[in-house]
């Protein structure tokens, strides 16, 4: 009945792209069409095992560490992204962070779950969602990445999302700023949440939506490793490759 009910809703008020904004009658996810979901690129096999830069299958393949990692200490283990960032996937982030966009949620996760290499890689772990400062999220009203891993957790994947972190300090929006300066802005914006008692030897994933130079992620590394927890992944829905 209830099914009936939103079909008829549908056909009245159809359900649009938020990408592209044509009409939804018939397609896999609610928010975006078959098309824009063909554009969203997986990550290739051929990964900086790092960062999960990807090299692309075309390039020479080989242990080997990504210009990233070779400019800057990581305090993660290994890292992986779910997507590449193209127009696409830098579209839909876009619009679930900034306009009003909770209901993208359960769509972006579904798009996670297209990459299996991914979910093996967060499997039997504690998500660790990259803190908003309370400021940004009372005008947000929602953290985007806690909310895509509270989403995640309820997809039927082992894993737990604990509030480890909080972020103690306002910065500047990290895309307002040169690669230069990311790291100096984001030094010691983040505390532990003392309220969470977990063994230290947890596999915990830090998570965030996006992996441009790495400093928000690095710097909640840094402060998980200090604290002493020993297995300290991260992962993000998209990052950056060199095209
Ligand atoms: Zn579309
Ligand atoms: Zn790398």
């Amino acid at each position: 009945m209830k099914k009936l009910f939103s079909a008829i809703l549908d056909y009245i008020f159809p359900r649009r792209c938020c990408v592209c904004r044509q009409c939804l009658f018939s397609s896999n996810y609610r928010y975006l069409c078959d098309q824009c979901f063909g554009k969203i690129i997986f990550p290739s096999h051929n990964l900086c095992q790092k960062c999960g830069y990807d090299f692309g299958e075309a390039s020479s393949r080989g242990p080997k560490l990504c210009p990233r990692c070779l400019e800057k200490k990581f305090y993660f283990q290994s890292l992986r992204s779910a997507v590449r960032l193209n127009g696409i996937s830098r579209q839909l982030i876009l619009r679930f962070k900034y306009r009003n966009g909770e209901h993208l949620a359960p769509d972006l996760c579904k798009i996670i779950q297209q990459n299996t290499d991914f979910m093996d890689f967060i499997a039997d772990s504690v998500l660790v969602p990259v803190p908003l400062h309370w400021r940004r999220q009372f005008f947000r009203e929602y953290n985007q990445s806690e909310l895509l891993a509270k989403t995640l957790e309820k997809f039927p994947i082992p894993i737990q999302v604990l509030p480890l972190l909080k972020r103690i300090r306002y910065t500047r929006p990290q895309v307002e700023l040169h690669a230069s300066e990311r790291h100096d802005n984001m030094r010691h914006a983040f505390r532990m949440n003392a309220k969470i008692k977990i063994p230290l030897d947890t596999k915990l994933v830090v998570f965030d939506d996006v992996l441009t130079t790495g400093s928000t992620i690095n710097e909640c590394c840094k402060v998980l490793q200090k604290y002493g927890f020993s297995n300290i992944n991260a992962a993000t829905f998209a990052q950056t490759t060199k095209d």
